[in-house]
């Protein structure tokens, strides 16, 4: 399945060239094209999915078994400080791609790259609550 105004599509098509580091059936990894650092990789599914939730589980744990291998092989030739590994999923999350991609970002300390966590606390009852309403959907 791909969409045909799809960049990723095209690139897992071979019709738009990539900087590859893996290939397999269902996955594919090169490098990001306006990188965050050197090294900054994307792996996308071969198919076209646009957010996590819409992909079929087997096609995320073929990328999740393809992760580690990529951002090992990441972490040997940049020996980064400590690496991110990102999915956004949804515009409001800072995906510009609608095509299914994890993100490997090898970071140096102090880099600059995401400098803000705006974490908050809830108020009382809430998490509780939270938690038991997203457990009834699973
Ligand atoms: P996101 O904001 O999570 O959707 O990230 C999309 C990423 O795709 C950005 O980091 C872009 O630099 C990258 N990107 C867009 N087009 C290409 C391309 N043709 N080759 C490699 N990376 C690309
Ligand atoms: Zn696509």
């Amino acid at each position: 399945m791909a969409d045909k105004d799809c960049i990723f599509c095209k690139i897992a098509a071979g019709q738009i060239p990539c900087n590859k580091i893996y290939e397999d059936e269902n996955v594919l990894a090169f490098l990001d094209i306006g990188p965050l650092s050197d090294g900054h990789t994307l792996i996308i599914p071969k198919q076209h999915y646009t957010r996590m939730h819409e992909c079929p589980p087997q096609v995320v744990a073929c990328i999740g078994s393809v992760l580690p291998k990529v951002a090992g092989a990441v972490f040997n030739v940049l020996a980064p400080d400590g690496y991110n590994v990102l999915c956004n999923n949804g515009r409001a999350s800072g995906q510009l791609v609608e095509h299914l991609h994890f993100h490997i970002i090898p970071r140096k300390a102090g880099d600059g790259i995401f400098t803000q966590w705006p974490a908050h606390k809830y108020p009382q009852g809430r998490v509780e609550k939270l938690a038991a309403d997203i457990r009834a959907k699973l």
